[in-house]
């Protein structure tokens, strides 16, 4: 099972007003949450991963800020019992960045990306308030409900997480929510699945690019709602820039960042499931989602890597970020290469059938929660007769 974690059940209410340009939002956010753990909470922390490169891109009033400025710990007027329910509210002010990334700007574009402050989590383990590594993920949050109203009067598009009635945007279970604002051009399509594709496309993407990207998220999506469960919301927004150059894309709830057309599709479609619907420590346990979103995509493209486990690793794939920070080259190929490889190695050993038995079940026990190493692979052995701890051995998995 998972660690039972605190502030649960969270909702955050948010009221942002852009300027013309969409770069820079303010207003006001309320977070409620429950303390669901066994002992008085006396305090919570709020996560501003968007001060991750420089302090000053996201302000919140109240609160202590840490020397980071990533965090910042609200100590909440009394101790909440366990079971009882708070709230914080502050003043937000986003400034979207000069830098290509996910939460920056592209020529008239701008990216909130991690960008609205999060109530970070803690477990058994106690805070979790590690910073952002700078390469992959290190971002831990869990399910919540938002409600973002985002209000301007530039002549901008402004594609969002969740579901947008008459300028409410509402997203239900979402582990974060992200928007991007400026003049694109939209589109959409419905899957044969039911689910709306939205596109958001910068000037000189191309229509080809743009119905490629369209179709591949819209077979994608159907296939790992057949596979792993169906897709729980309506639709999913796909925003396309081909002006990035060293940012190549981003999973977000319901949202996707895209370089076009380089950026795969299908992986952060998966990622849909792998870190959004079933969640995980990115700092902690970044290989239970980047290795399972690369897996679902080589199985999507019937791709199934004969062979390409190495052998003997020098080092293990279920390392944290604080040794991928360290180890930067080696990230992608050990992370995301050989943990598929290690999946698409236990799909040999216990047989397709069961392999597909397994993600579906596992996926379902977790869903909309967040899920240790310890989980995966209960479920894993829970799926086959044959002894799996040889293969964890072998794999590098402990
Ligand atoms: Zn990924």
């Amino acid at each position: 099972m998972a660690t039972p974690s605190t502030p649960g059940v969270p909702s955050y209410e948010v009221s942002l007003t852009g300027t013309p340009d969409g770069r820079t939002w303010s207003g006001r956010e309320t977070v409620s949450f429950t303390n669901t753990a066994a002992e008085a909470l006396p305090e919570v922390y709020l996560r501003l991963w968007g001060n991750s490169d420089g302090c000053g891109a996201v302000v919140v009033t109240g609160g202590v800020a840490l020397p980071d400025c990533t965090t910042v710990k609200f100590p909440l007027r009394e101790p909440l019992a366990p079971g009882k329910r708070a709230s914080i509210s502050f003043d937000v002010k986003l400034t979207a960045p000069d830098r290509e990334d996910r939460f920056g700007r592209s020529g008239e574009f701008s990216f909130f990306g991690n960008a609205l402050p999060v109530l970070a989590v803690r477990d058994a383990a106690g805070w979790h308030l590690e910073r952002d590594m700078g390469i992959g993920e290190s971002f831990y949050t869990v399910a919540a409900d938002f409600a973002v109203r985002l209000t301007h009067t530039g002549n901008l598009a402004v594609p969002s997480t969740g579901v947008t009635t008459d300028g409410l945007a509402i997203a239900k279970q979402a582990r974060d929510f992200a928007w991007a604002a400026g003049p694109f051009r939209s589109g959409s399509s419905v899957s044969p699945g039911g689910v709306t594709i939205r596109t958001w496309a910068t000037p000189t993407v191309t229509a080809a690019a743009v119905d490629s990207a369209r179709s591949d998220a819209a077979a994608s999506i159907d296939e790992f709602g057949r596979r792993f469960g169906a897709y729980p919301d309506h639709e999913i927004d796909l925003v396309l820039n081909d002006r990035w150059t060293s940012f190549s894309g981003m999973e977000y709830p319901g949202f996707v960042l895209l370089i076009s057309p380089q950026s795969p599709v299908v992986h952060e479609v998966a990622h849909q499931w792998w870190y959004g619907i079933v969640g995980n420590n990115e700092y902690a346990d970044p290989w239970l989602d980047e290795a399972f979103a690369t897996y679902a995509t080589d199985v999507f493209e019937g791709n199934h890597r004969p062979g390409c486990w190495p052998g003997t690793l020098p080092v293990a794939i279920t390392r944290d970020m604080g040794y991928w920070g360290a180890h930067s080259t080696s990230y992608g190929t050990f992370v995301y290469t050989y943990g598929s490889c290690m999946l698409h190695d236990l799909e040999r050993l216990i047989g397709t059938p069961a392999m597909d038995r397994l993600l579906a079940t596992y996926a379902k026990a977790h869903w909309h929660g967040v899920v240790a190493p310890a989980d995966f692979m209960t479920a894993a052995q829970a799926a086959s007769t044959t002894d799996l701890i040889p293969f964890w051995q072998t794999h590098g998995i402990a």
